[in-house]
């Protein structure tokens, strides 16, 4: 490990760890050793760990790991994973909400409902980070983050400051024009005066609707794969008869057949192995290639 990092760690209690298992960070629960996990637990330190770092090649900025499957050999950089000080709301002017980047979607939308402002009821039942969400451009049910994004503020991996508008920001399905070496901090959404009981009963509704259509208390990081255009992942893999289809302990959800599952004691290459066989096997039947949704992060073993 880079000597000038462990010094952070040492001189300025740093919460910097090395070789820590990755599957408690991931709702996959699987996962190798990040060579350097480091839990900030403000603006400056992650500026300070970053101009000491030498090799900056290799970061992965880590929401909470509601999409994300390490690979068994671990990672081999550094994993910045923003501490709970990153977890916060402030209520602006003119509806709009200051978020730090480490909220998690169901606390905001919890947030936005208790104090009447509307918009954000889709995010209570996507179990991810305010950064994640805007990094996959999450959403469900006809709605997704870019719809209420005004700016985001954020570190590059020279820990130069950067602001980003949302009209600087090209949002797709699943991903944006973002680049890669962005560590988001937080971000600004406009909401819209809303009755209290409008905006419980759509997130009674939304999580209602979940509960019936996706599997819960699993280890799962959600839809494996991309929807194709016109076509859903769920149905290709079901009629190409892949649902049964286990490797190890590695399944694919009863209830829904684009979340795969670990059903304890699966490794990851488990999960990558039934990834590759269900590609394979939809790519036979309907000449469709499923692109994954889920982040593969690392080496494989
Ligand atoms: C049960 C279940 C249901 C789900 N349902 C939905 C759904 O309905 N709709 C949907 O869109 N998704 C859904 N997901 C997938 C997942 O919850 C979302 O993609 C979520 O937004 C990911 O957020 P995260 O913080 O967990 O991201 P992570 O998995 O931690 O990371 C995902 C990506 O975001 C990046 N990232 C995270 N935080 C930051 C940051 N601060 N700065 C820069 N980059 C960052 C990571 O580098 C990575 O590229 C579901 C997942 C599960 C397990």
């Amino acid at each position: 490990m880079n000597e000038k990092v462990i010094k952070l760690k040492k001189e300025l209690g740093y919460n910097i760890s090395q070789n820590e298992n990755l599957s408690r960070y991931s709702w996959f629960n699987l996962g190798g050793p990040a060579k350097i996990l480091f839990k900030p637990k403000n603006k400056e330190e992650i500026i300070k760990f970053l101009n000491y770092l030498e090799d900056k090649k290799e970061i992965f900025c880590l929401g909470a790991g509601s999409n994300t499957l390490f690979r068994d050999g671990g990672f081999k950089g550094v994993i910045i994973k923003l501490s709970s000080k990153f977890s916060f709301i402030n209520l602006l002017d003119n509806n709009i909400l200051e978020v730090g980047a480490a909220t998690l979607d169901k606390t905001l939308s919890n947030y936005a409902a208790k104090n009447g402002l509307g918009g954000l009821e889709f995010l209570s039942c996507i179990p991810g980070s305010i950064g994640g969400a805007i990094v996959m451009n999450s959403g469900c049910y006809g709605d997704e983050i870019s719809n209420h994004l005004i700016s985001l503020k954020g570190l590059d991996f020279k820990g130069k400051e950067i602001e980003i508008d949302r009209n600087q920001i090209e949002f797709f399905y699943r991903g944006t024009s973002l680049p890669r070496d962005l560590i988001i901090l937080s971000a600004k959404f406009k909401c819209n005066n809303e009755k209290k009981e409008n905006i419980n009963n759509k997130i009674n509704k939304y999580i209602a609707q979940k509960k019936k259509a996706q599997p819960s208390q699993v280890k799962t990081c959600g839809s494996t794969f991309k929807n194709p255009e016109k076509l859903k992942a769920w149905k290709l893999i079901k009629d190409s008869g892949c649902s049964e289809i286990t490797v190890g302990k590695a399944s694919i959800s009863k209830k829904h057949s684009n979340f795969f599952i670990n059903d304890g004691g699966a490794s990851s290459g488990d999960i990558e192995k039934l990834i590759k066989t269900v590609q394979n096997k939809v790519l036979e039947k309907y000449k469709v290639n499923l692109d994954l949704e889920i982040k593969l992060i690392g080496e494989s073993k």
